[in-house]
């Protein structure tokens, strides 16, 4: 049986069970009859979901919103996405479809090269986020050691990471860097008194970025994945060993198309789009043809680690709604983070879009990590570096160390004015 058939005996399974008690699905999918669901294709005659109208069911019907194919007291998990853009979105997991997110995080230890031998410590407060809890049952799942960070400040952190002796870190791509940042300042160089060996990162994409992942690799010692998933979604994207700057997407448990934003329509092959998922197992609050925001570039080629899945190269790029056109010049966040991050003097940034006479124009905000390097020197050599690989002259603003925003989850850096 191909993947495909995989995914659509799945799907078979699952759209009678959401159909008959999921007041969302049954007033969307009305009078769609599963059974002429006789190829994936045919999956395209179903409308999206958005999550504008996730968020307005939950206006609609406060506070879980109707998403529910199961009777409320069925469900075990509850967790809400970070509200950055907006009202935070609330979302149930009954038992098996908690089972389902930890097996799908099972998925990103074991390509990670992760194993039941291994310590984990989340470096993580463990608050209403979805995703490290998920991880955190993945590892239990592995048979690994579990170590929390909830609760800690960054030295107590680094600190359990030394005495444990942690093998593995699950962290946001931004707070590992901040860490080892911490570390070095208070004499402690984490690639030699640290046993880490595998960081994994979640939370926000970056960990993709080639010069993030080297700063990661370098500052901790040890080998860098990045992981995608989303509190909607599941736990879907996760890297294997022989692809450092791309992606598998789960293909056992999502189905993915890639569409072009502004039309909708399918997107043409090996082209730029956003990604749009259906979920396979979590019958208790499905996302059926779920417009995710995440732009990203799909490539079906055969890896080396024989996983037969779809590769997004580069990660997630970035949202669609951030992707901005800058003096005819198609500007990604990531692209930006990658030519910034090559520069170890820079600590921070932030990155502004706005507009001067009706012409778009790009700020960066720079937070080098000390005074004492040569700041002249560095404005001239980022604007460089970005005509270089952009092909856009920014406007470079430094600021003083320190004056920058640090995060723990979901870095907000890209800003349009
Ligand atoms: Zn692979």
């Amino acid at each position: 049986m191909t993947a495909q058939e995989l995914q659509l005996g799945r799907l078979r399974d699952m759209l009678p069970a959401v159909l008959a008690t999921n007041p969302f699905y049954r007033q969307k999918l009305a009078g769609f009859d599963p059974d002429r669901l006789t190829s994936l294709k045919a999956l395209q005659a179903l409308p999206f979901t958005t999550k504008s109208e996730l968020v307005q069911d939950q206006l609609d019907h406060p506070p879980y919103g109707s998403n529910l194919t199961d009777p409320l007291e069925r469900y075990i998990r509850i967790h809400q996405t970070s509200g950055t853009t907006g009202k935070p979105m609330y979302w149930l997991d009954t038992e098996e479809s908690w089972n389902w997110w930890a097996n799908c995080w099972k998925v990103v230890f074991e390509a990670a090269g992760v194993t039941a031998s291994d310590r984990v410590y989340f470096a993580f407060s463990f608050g209403p986020f979805i995703g490290f809890w998920a991880g955190w049952e993945g590892a239990r799942k592995l048979g690994a050691l579990i170590i929390s960070g909830g609760g800690q400040s960054t030295a107590q952190r680094i600190q359990s990471i030394i005495d444990y002796r942690a093998t593995v870190l699950v962290s946001t791509p931004t707070y590992a860097l901040h860490m080892a940042s911490e570390a070095k300042k208070a004499g402690i160089d984490l690639a030699r008194d640290s046993a880490v060996k595998t960081t994994i990162h979640a939370g926000e994409p970056g960990a993709s970025i080639s010069s993030v992942k080297k700063l990661i690799e370098e500052s901790w010692g040890a080998k860098c994945f990045d992981h995608a998933g989303a509190t909607e979604v599941g736990a879907f994207g996760f890297q294997c060993a022989f692809q450092p700057e791309a992606i598998h997407v789960n293909e056992a448990e999502f189905i993915v198309e890639i569409i072009d934003p502004l039309s909708g329509a399918a997107s043409a092959d090996n082209g730029h789009g956003e990604l749009v998922i259906t979920n396979l197992g979590r019958v208790g609050s499905p996302v059926i043809r779920y417009r995710t925001g995440d732009l990203v570039q799909p490539r079906r080629e055969n890896c080396p680690c024989a996983r037969p899945f779809l590769v997004l190269r580069g990660g997630i790029l970035g949202r669609v709604d951030d992707m901005v056109v800058v003096r005819g010049v198609n500007v990604f966040p990531s692209a930006v983070e990658s030519v910034i991050r090559e520069f170890t003097e820079v600590e921070e940034f932030r990155v502004e879009v706005y507009e001067r006479q009706v012409m778009r124009e790009i700020r960066l905000v720079i937070e080098p990590k000390s005074t004492e390097c040569s700041i002249a020197g560095l404005t001239e050599r980022i604007i460089k570096r970005m005509r270089e690989r952009i092909g856009l002259r920014p406007e470079i603003e430094l600021v003083s160390p320190g004056s920058l925003p640090r995060f723990e989850l979901k870095a907000k850096r890209f800003f349009k004015i």
